[in-house]
């Protein structure tokens, strides 16, 4: 599996950053920035974003993101 680091700061992305910008620029992105450089770029704060990536897994609405049963998952997927 082939690692992706975010395209303006070179942070190693998580899969969670990657599924948001994907969600929120563009589906077929090819390269993604990580949540602190996507949040500069909508004006938002990191926090919006975390907790954004968190409402999609709850709900499960966006097929980007895995829905969380429980919070074991919200701890693996978070660390
Ligand atoms: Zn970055």
């Amino acid at each position: 599996m082939s690692e992706f680091t975010c395209m303006k700061c070179g942070a190693v992305l998580k899969t969670d950053e990657i599924a948001l910008y994907r969600k929120l620029i563009s589906r077929g992105a090819q390269k993604y920035s990580c949540l602190k450089c996507l949040a500069e770029y909508l004006n938002v704060t990191k926090e919006d974003l975390e907790k954004l990536i968190e409402y999609y897994h709850r709900t499960g609405v966006c097929s980007l993101f895995a829905k969380w049963d429980d919070e074991d998952q919200k701890d693996q997927t978070l660390k």
